[in-house]
């Protein structure tokens, strides 16, 4: 007999496996000896009141019930000789792509511009040393993709486009921890990532599929309205019907690369702003109601939202425990993000704070059509690099000071490596920026009692939240609206953002060819 209950326990109950077992059988009406196994399948913390809370779903298999639900394991076929399809790009949407293609009989080609994951997390610790980035090898370009160095962040707002719970027991299959299926927030983090990456590596060249490092696609050959294959920088040619485009949106020759092949581009909003950096231990007494966080309850998180002149200004990406990272692609540039580990452990909490951008914050670029976006990111990030001081300092400004529009005397230590140069980020950032952030940081601060604070600080730039362009494609056949075959995918086109949903667009690419290959 399969039994589902709920639980509401104090956080110490709650990580207590025995009172657990206890409760869920009293409310199941059975005796705790008679549980055969026992499942928590949702955890969430509920801390709206001072008297923090934990809620629990559990099931309850008893009298030798052997329902559970397992995972669907992986399985590959041996594609060696099988029909190829390339894939350009080897972050979620490119591997994921790759594993279902692999399952449903078709050999991926994985064609990735970046170093395998060891030789990346060296040239990512060369950004902080030495001030140096690599531009096909940093924290957004290499195996794995943008999402390798980072949280982790498994949630995804969307759920209409597919299947996110296979994503999840796809990473299960290759390493991650099972709590992520049932967890309400789950993530992955910095440390655990690169292993589970190089595992998908080993399933995808296993079953006989080709994974290409270290090469760059420099062009698409495109016939009579239909791609045929690809070029690579080392002037090799990959030839198939059949190209997924998931090369990630900070892939801006990628961009040029399409326009130059009259692969059309269409303009789309995305976000832009700073990224804000507080002490831990002041967002768990914010958000714990003046509690410590103890040992039971996690690093405490915010998710923070207002409309400032009819402009969404929200917190995005909000790492807790973490450590905010250099993101840049190349070197006059200054971009922030943020990554944490699994135990979100660090004195650190870190979120993007960024405002809706609009096609009338950037006129001034018009004259360069759909990649006007684009230019206005550019623009941003360059600037960041300048008062940065032409290195990869960020430039940074105390919380309140920023809000108030005083430049700060000092700074205190903040968790980013490459270091920070004191700047008055009020008076550069454009207009539409700068004045709609203090606006929403200020309402922040009423939201949050004590967020508003020069313990904080503030640093430039965030810049790459989502894409400011979209690779348009046929809503039913996946492809690009015009050019047959071409598959953008993933965060890059524009129709997914964060590593779930690009893994899960990866899913759809991979299923619609097959479609295509048999009927
Ligand atoms: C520091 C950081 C932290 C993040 N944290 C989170 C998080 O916690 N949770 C979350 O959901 N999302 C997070 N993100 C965002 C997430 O990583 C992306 O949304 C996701 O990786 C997008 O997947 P993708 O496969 O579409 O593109 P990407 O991951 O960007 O992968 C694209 C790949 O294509 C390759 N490529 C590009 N151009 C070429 C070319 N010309 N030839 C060959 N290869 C090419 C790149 O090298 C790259 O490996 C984070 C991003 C960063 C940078």
């Amino acid at each position: 007999m399969v039994k589902q209950v709920q639980i509401n326990l104090n956080p110490e109950a709650a990580s207590d496996d025995n009172a657990v077992r206890k409760i869920a059988a009293s409310l199941a009406g059975i005796n705790p000896q008679d549980i055969s196994l026992l499942r928590v399948i949702k955890r969430s913390v509920d801390a709206r009141k001072k008297n923090i809370r934990v809620n629990l779903t559990v099931e309850i298999f008893s009298g030798g019930d052997s329902e559970v639900k397992e995972i669907v394991p992986f399985k590959p076929v041996d594609v060696s000789l099988k029909r190829e399809v390339i894939i350009v790009g080897a972050g979620p949407a490119g591997l994921f792509a790759a594993l279902r293609l692999i399952e449903l009989g078709i050999r991926p080609i994985i064609i990735e511009r970046g170093r395998d994951i060891l030789s990346r997390k060296k040239d990512i610790a060369r950004i902080s040393r030495e001030q140096v980035i690599d531009p096909d090898s940093n924290y957004c370009f290499g195996e794995g993709g943008a999402g390798t160095f980072s949280d982790g962040k498994l949630y995804t707002r969307s759920k209409k486009r597919g299947d996110n719970t296979r994503v999840l027991e796809l990473f299960c299959l290759h390493g991650a921890n099972e709590n992520i299926l049932y967890e309400a927030h789950p993530h992955l983090g910095t440390d655990k990532l690169p292993a589970i990456i190089s595992n998908v590596r080993k399933s995808i060249l296993d079953a006989g599929g080709l994974f290409l490092l270290g090469k760059k696609v420099t062009d698409l050959i495109i016939e009579g309205g239909a791609v045929k294959g690809v070029v690579t920088s080392d002037n090799e040619t990959f030839l198939s019907p059949y190209v997924i485009l998931a090369t990630g949106h900070s892939a801006r020759d990628v961009y040029d690369i399409c326009h130059k092949r009259g692969v059309e581009l269409e303009m789309k909003p995305f976000a832009m702003g700073v990224r804000v950096e507080h002490p831990q231990e002041l967002i768990d007494k914010i958000q714990y109601h003046g509690n410590s966080r103890g040992e039971f309850l996690p690093a405490a998180a915010y998710n923070l939202v207002k409309q400032v002149d009819g402009r969404g200004v929200y917190s995005f990406c909000m790492c807790p425990g973490g450590f905010i990272v250099p993101a840049a692609t190349s070197q006059e540039e200054v971009v922030v993000n943020g990554m944490s580990p699994s135990g979100r452990n660090s004195p650190y909490a870190n979120s993007g704070i960024v405002v809706e951008i609009r096609p009338e914050d950037f006129i001034k670029y018009s004259n360069t059509g759909e990649m006007a976006g684009l230019e206005f990111q550019k623009e941003l990030e360059h600037e960041a690099w300048k008062n940065g001081g032409h290195t990869q300092r960020a430039p940074a400004q105390r919380l309140a000071d920023f809000v108030a529009g005083t430049a700060s005397a000092s700074l205190p230590k903040v968790s980013y490596f490459p270091g920070v140069t004191q700047s008055p980020l009020h008076s550069w950032l454009p207009k539409a920026i700068g004045r709609r952030l203090r606006d929403g940081l200020r309402l922040f601060g009423q939201m949050m009692n004590g967020y508003l604070t020069n313990e904080a600080v503030v640093l430039g730039v965030e810049s790459r939240t989502s894409s400011p362009v979209r690779i348009p494609r046929d809503p039913e056949r996946l492809d690009h609206v015009r050019v047959r075959g071409l598959y953008p995918c993933g965060e890059g086109s524009g129709y997914a953002g964060g590593i779930v949903s690009s893994a899960v667009d990866g899913t759809r690419a991979a299923e619609a060819i097959a479609r295509e290959i048999t009927p």
